[in-house]
Parts: C-alpha cells; sequence; structure tokens
C-alpha cells in the first residue's frame, strides 16, 4: 500500500511493518547461517533480548492473526513449556549465547497469562537456572483481563515482572462480544486494580481503533475511560484484517472485499484524538502507536531491538535475531515440539542479512518512533540514512508527512499517523513484493 491508497476503505491484508526482510524472503535454505553466528562469539556491547512465547488463549478472538491454541488441557500446557524450557536450555549452550545474561525479558503470545500461577513460578524459575537474571533490565508481559484472578498478579509481581501489559483492547462489552475477546469491562477493571495493587512499575493498555461496530462516541468513551484508569503508557493500533483472520473468513463467505471497519482516514483521526488527550494529560508520544507518561516508562526492549540488539526467542513460531541473521522456529505445535523435546533446534526458516539490509532494518524500525538521529547510524553503522533516503525523505516533506528538521529525520504528526504506509515506499524494490507474513 502506498501513501496515497491510504485513505481507502480498510482491505484485507497486513499493513503493520513488523521485520526487514518479509518473513516471506527467509528459507530453509539459510539455516546454515544460523549455525555460523551460534558458533561465533558475540560483539561484547551488544544487548540481548530473550522472548518468551506463550501460544494458548482462552478463545480466538475475530481478529486475530496469529497461530493460537485453545481449549487445550494443562497435560498439554505442560508438555509445551517443557519443550520450551529445553530448547532454552540447549540454546544457551551455543558459543554465542553461553554466559550471556539478557538485559531484557519479553513473555508474548498468544496469551502469557492463561498460565497459572504455579506454572508461572515454574516456568521463571527454570528460565534462571538457564540463563543469568541479574542484569535484567525490563521483565515485560503480556495479559488478558480475564485471565488473572486469585493472585495471579500478585505472583507475577513478586516473579520480577516490571511492564504488565493489558489487553483491554475496549471497554464496551458489545464491541467485545463481536470481536470474540474472552473478557469484558468488569474484568478490565478488576484485573487493572490489581495489578496497581501488585505495585509494577508500569502498567501499558493496548487499545485498538476500528474494532468493529466503533462510532465517534465509543471511541471518545474508550479515550476517557482509559485516562481515568490511569495507566503509565498506552498502545493503540489501527484495525487491520489480515487474511487468516476469522474476519476476513466472513468476509470472503459474504463475497465482500470491504472489511467491516473503519476506513484509514477514520481510524488516524481516532488515533490522533487519542494523542492528544494523553498528551494533554502530560504524556508524551513516543511511537506510532504509544503514549507514555514519562522518561521511566519507555519500552526499553521495543527500543533495544530496534537498535540492533539480539534477540532469542522461544517457543512455538518464535522470532530470533542474532548476530544480523534472522531465524524463525516452526509454526506448527507438533512441528516445534518433537525437536525441542529431543534438544534440537526447532528452526523453521532463517535470513541472513547483508550490511546494507541491517542498517535498513534498523532505519525502518524506527521510523516508526517517528524521530531518526542520522548521527546514530554514521556512528554506529557509517551510513547516514538520511544521505541514502535524500530524495524520497524530499518528496515526503513536500507532502506533508517529513518535517523540516536540520539535525534529525523526524515524521509530523500525520506521517506518524500513517507510519506503515510509508514504510513500504523505504523498502528496497527487491524486497518490496509484500511485508506480509
Ligand atoms: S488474545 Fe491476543 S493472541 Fe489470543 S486470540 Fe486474541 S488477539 Fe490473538
Amino acid at each position: 500500500m502506498t501513501s496515497s491508497q491510504s485513505t481507502d476503505p480498510t482491505r484485507a491484508g497486513n499493513h503493520f511493518f513488523s521485520n526487514y526482510p518479509a518473513y516471506s524472503f527467509w528459507s530453509a535454505e539459510q539455516l546454515p547461517e544460523v549455525h555460523k553466528v551460534l558458533a561465533s562469539t558475540p560483539a561484547s556491547a551488544t544487548p540481548l533480548i530473550l522472548y518468551v512465547h506463550i501460544p494458548f488463549c482462552r478463545q480466538r478472538c475475530e481478529f486475530c492473526f496469529y497461530k493460537v491454541y485453545t481449549g487445550k488441557s494443562s497435560s498439554e500446557v505442560r508438555s509445551y513449556l517443557d519443550a520450551l524450557l529445553t530448547e532454552l536450555e540447549a540454546a544457551v549452550r551455543a558459543p554465542y549465547l553461553q554466559g550471556r545474561c539478557p538485559d531484557y525479558v519479553y513473555f508474548g503470545g498468544g496469551t502469557p497469562s492463561y498460565l497459572s500461577s504455579d506454572q508461572l513460578s515454574e516456568l521463571f524459575a527454570a528460565i534462571q537456572t538457564h540463563m543469568g537474571w541479574d542484569g535484567v533490565k525490563e521483565v515485560a508481559f503480556e495479559c488478558e483481563p480475564g485471565t488473572v484472578k486469585e493472585g495471579k498478579l500478585q505472583r507475577l509481581r513478586d516473579l520480577g515482572v516490571t511492564r504488565l501489559s493489558l489487553g483491554v483492547e475496549h471497554y464496551d462489552d458489545e464491541i467485545l462480544e463481536i470481536a470474540g475477546r474472552a473478557h469484558r469491562q468488569s474484568e478490565i477493571y478488576s484485573a487493572f486494580e490489581a495489578a496497581r495493587t501488585a505495585g509494577f512499575p508500569q502498567i501499558n493498555v493496548d487499545l485498538i481503533a476500528g474494532m468493529v461496530g466503533e462510532t465517534d462516541e465509543g471511541w471518545q468513551d474508550c479515550i476517557d475511560r482509559t485516562l481515568a484508569l490511569g495507566p503509565d503508557s498506552v498502545t493503540i493500533y489501527q484495525m487491520e484484517v489480515p487474511h487468516n483472520t476469522t474476519i476476513y473468513r466472513r468476509m470472503k463467505e459474504g463475497d465482500d472485499e470491504v472489511a467491516p471497519v473503519a476506513d484509514w482516514e477514520t481510524k488516524r483521526r481516532w488515533v490522533a484524538a487519542a494523542f492528544e488527550a494523553f498528551e494533554g494529560a502530560g504524556f508524551k508520544v513516543g511511537s506510532a502507536y504509544t503514549a507514555y507518561r514519562g522518561e521511566d516508562t519507555r519500552f526499553m526492549y521495543r527500543d533495544s531491538l530496534w537498535h540492533g540488539a539480539d534477540m532469542l526467542g522461544v517457543g512455538v513460531s518464535s522470532f530470533s535475531h542474532l548476530g544480523g541473521v534472522h531465524v524463525q522456529n516452526h509454526a506448527d505445535l507438533e512441528d516445534y515440539q518433537a525437536p525441542a523435546l529431543a534438544g534440537e533446534a526447532p528452526h523453521w526458516r532463517a535470513y541472513a542479512m547483508n550490511e546494507d539490509e541491517r542498517w535498513r532494518r534498523m532505519f525502518l524500525l524506527q521510523l516508526k518512533l517517528g524521530q531518526i538521529d542520522p548521527g546514530w547510524f554514521a556512528s554506529n553503522l557509517g551510513v547516514n540514512p538520511a544521505q541514502e533516503y535524500a530524495s524520497l525523505l524530499a518528496r515526503h516533506r513536500a507532502e506533508g508527512w517529513v518535517a523540516e528538521d536540520a539535525e534529525m529525520i523526524r515524521l509530523t504528526r500525520a506521517g506518524l499517523l500513517r507510519v506503515d504506509s510509508l514504510i513500504a515506499e523505504y523498502v528496497p524494490a527487491e524486497f518490496r513484493t509484500s511485508h506480509v507474513v
């Protein structure tokens, strides 16, 4: 999608830019490159992120494009955790990872809070037998509001979680019902209150602009309720309809090409209104999707990843990024668990980036922050993106997406709100066919 098409109605497809080169360019033929990296020694200053993937959910949301599993028994969950921990134990024996302590840890899914309190305690303890923990600066944990009863949040805080992210998405029970969300408004309030009582340093609230059934009044209510709740940061996604979602299947059954959600112009207007309201309450806009209270509530995992940190991802379908090589685990539970339990790397596909691709990846991801320091690229990567992209930046400046700034590459608010469609234009032609999974 180009910026000139971005006023279109919402049509099926992934527009959210998540990685470069796109996953469709990764292949099993490149897996030997992963082995080479794992046998090498890392650059000493490279931070390390540990990503732990929990693929279970109470039910599948209509808009979800992840491969998630519902209705799994506790013994199936147990087998999965065994596989994940065996994978981690084997991975950290590699010279590239041996002895390294993660700087940032992220539990994502799926729904990590689907696990019971005791499973969480066992998981944290087992991870800490395989990796040092003393240098961990942030432990982020995704949470579905209806899954955190009976002291689970206090357990998570006691285990060291510092950033709790609550998947609120909306407060209106009818909209939550239409979206197939498992939680309801009352659970949002009880989860938030319990999270504050537990004493998390950061509580983030996730919202989605443009859910099916959304209206101007409904969205304003969503903003007002979030402000009243008082989180430390808010993350707002613009609803899209990837091809592998239930909404898309329904669209196809009805032979309809346009999704039953608001158009892009309306979604951007709603996010703009939310950002203005949060800025009015003292928040700063930190990226195309986030507003946060202060520097101590910046999302360190994201900033580190987008500035070139190594990331070890464990679990089904997880992504790792090690020494400039991307690798993804098998995306199917059975394909993943068999090798992982046998102590073999459960890798599916990989992509080894050259020097040019490495700096472009960081540039494209950092565009989502809304500002880029060309000096950082010059001193760390020996390239000046302001020169490399001079003509495209000049055009986007003329179109109003990039601000006049002699020092920084800075997006205007209008540019920031459409950043995913702008990024597509910065992707080199050979990788532009798709940034879809
Ligand atoms: S809770 Fe999240 S991961 Fe689970 S089905 Fe819903 S959107 Fe997907």
